[in-house]
């Protein structure tokens, strides 16, 4: 059969061109017209050539028929613009041959999260040309030789000479032929063939402890440039040392802009991040950005902000009020064993919250620490500790001297280890109240200075869990019951029966004052007659007034 073949249509016709060694036939002039091999179309552009061309053969009577048909046509990403292959001299990097060594250096990457690593596998089985470092721009790093005027020999200057600037520098000897007369590379160098090299360069300026430093434990970026960035940062460290240059690998979504769409300039979508911190604060933007899992894009929604701020209002509100309730503490390692059981009930939530928080930032999923340590804020310690323990705090007079320091003791820990938990999050807000209180105590410059929470096992009590849990499940019940009637909170409640079974019972009994503190009950009975079943337990509680 006969095909048609074009150099340069497609990359068919340019694999056949090198297949079957075809004779080459440039039509097409660097800015887009057509040339003397096109008789009759010369100095035309392709578009005003295609028009001329289905007019001459409408003219001669050649032209059958025509119908639209629709076809990919590979554009430049930024302008849309018609790609058009030439074939020009450049530099490659030859890796096609390599493709198994980085396959196998991307295996031994720890992927943060696993899939992504699906993107720089297809890529290099993708892959179907070397690596082009060349590109024909104004501005870039000077590719260093120069080329000989009568032979054409390429001439390197050695590595002591570097830099070099081709353009405007000589070499330091002649070439072979023994000419002197060169012209120097105009061409510079891709981005990514610099900024493939970053961690070297980073290394490399603290010569002390280069070894230290490279190769890196950890390379953060989003997933648009795993191709770019990433590939080509260990296509080098292979090529140069043999090596990955990192352990890790962290890749992020993108901040997309609220309707799910992608910022860009041109679509005059982008969120500037410098107004959105003048606006809310730089705690605010970091707040919503650790929100987004690893390797998931996130639309920018405003009301997210406002979430941020809300939670930097609570913080400090929260904070100062806690403050004020532990007035001059100074802080004592306390026996777990003479610790009141709510107050084992939050310590116990907060080092189950370390525990997570923790392991989510070995494993880089900041935003798991973020979301629980969240909650664990709001709805625990804020909603919920807070309310009970204020008598204890209020009329110390009233409690054991243990009792008081266990409240102290935990109260303490728990607003500081939030603290130290939502830092690397919001690093401004938790800062400022650690040095309002915590820093003189603590020891330490600043908050970032200080250690991050340790999980302690002995602080861990199932029993003490559950019996909190009971008792938050039984006073919320009990403040429904006092809403539904509108009543005021601090409305004295007479007596106070629960129906639960033996165990539940056990384990109130160890609450029972604080119980009674929270629900301002002056009695608290086991038996029949409810008023309202509790919302998490289903405990049938009947409220006396
Ligand atoms: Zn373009
Ligand atoms: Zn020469």
């Amino acid at each position: 059969g006969i095909v048609m073949c074009c150099t340069f249509g497609d990359q068919a016709d340019m694999e056949w061109y090198f297949k079957h060694d075809l004779p080459l036939r440039v039509a097409i002039t660097k800015d887009g017209r057509m040339n003397e091999n096109a008789p009759g179309y010369e100095e035309m552009t392709i578009k005003e050539a295609r028009k001329r061309i289905i007019e001459d053969l409408k003219n001669n009577k050649l032209l059958l028929t025509q119908t639209p048909i629709k076809h990919p046509v590979n554009t430049h990403d930024r302008c849309g613009t018609d790609v058009e292959i030439l074939e020009t001299p450049q530099w490659f990097i030859r890796y096609l041959d390599l493709k198994d060594k980085f396959l196998k250096a991307g295996e031994e990457l720890n992927w943060h999260p696993e899939f992504m690593k699906n993107r720089f596998d297809n890529w290099i089985k993708g892959l179907q040309w070397d690596w082009c470092i060349s590109r024909q721009r104004h501005f870039g790093i000077p590719i260093p030789v120069w080329y000989c005027e009568k032979c054409g020999e390429v001439l390197l200057p050695d590595e002591g000479e570097l830099p070099v600037d081709p353009v405007n520098d000589l070499p330091g000897k002649s070439c072979k032929c023994g000419s002197k007369e060169v012209r120097g590379e105009k061409d510079t160098l891709d981005t990514w063939a610099t900024s493939s090299l970053t961690p070297q360069i980073a290394a490399s300026l603290f010569p002390d402890i280069y070894d230290k430093l490279y190769p890196m434990d950890l390379r953060p970026q989003a997933h648009d440039i795993i191709t770019f960035w990433l590939f080509n940062t260990l296509v080098k460290s292979q090529m140069h040392n043999s090596i990955n240059p990192w352990s890790d690998v962290m890749i992020s979504g993108w901040a997309l802009d609220p309707k799910g769409k992608k910022m860009s300039k041109s679509r005059g979508n982008v969120v500037e991040p410098q107004e959105v911190i003048s606006k809310y604060g730089a705690d605010c933007l970091r707040f919503w950005a650790a929100g987004s899992k690893l390797g998931e894009d996130m639309p920018f929604q405003e009301k997210d902000l406002l979430t941020g701020k809300k939670m930097i209002t609570k913080l400090w509100n929260a904070s100062k009020f806690a403050i004020m309730l532990l007035g001059d503490y100074k802080p004592n390692k306390v026996d777990p064993a003479k610790l009141k059981t709510i107050d084992l009930w939050i310590l116990t939530k907060l080092n189950r919250i370390i525990k997570l928080a923790t392991e989510s930032f070995e494993k880089y999923e900041y935003s798991k620490n973020k979301m629980e340590t969240e909650k664990f804020f709001w709805q625990i310690l804020c909603d919920n500790y807070l309310e009970i323990i204020k008598d204890r705090l209020y009329n110390q007079d009233k409690y054991s001297k243990e009792d008081v320091e266990s409240v102290k003791y935990s109260l303490y820990i728990a607003v500081l280890d939030v603290l130290k938990l939502m830092a690397p999050i919001m690093p401004y807000i938790t800062e400022a109240i650690y040095q309002m209180y915590f820093k003189e105590r603590e020891g330490k410059k600043s908050i970032h200075n200080d250690s991050w929470p340790e999980y302690n096992q002995k602080l861990v009590n199932e029993d003490a869990e559950k019996a909190g849990d009971l008792l938050v499940d039984i006073s919320s019940a009990v403040r429904k019951f006092k809403s539904d009637k509108e009543l005021a909170l601090k409305t004295e409640v007479k007596k106070l029966t629960i129906k639960c079974d033996e165990e539940q019972k056990k384990l109130i009994e160890f609450v029972i004052d604080d119980l009674k503190a929270v629900t301002k009950a002056n009695e608290v009975d086991f038996g029949e007659g409810t008023d309202i079943v509790s919302e998490e337990f289903e405990l049938g509680v009947n409220v006396e007034i």
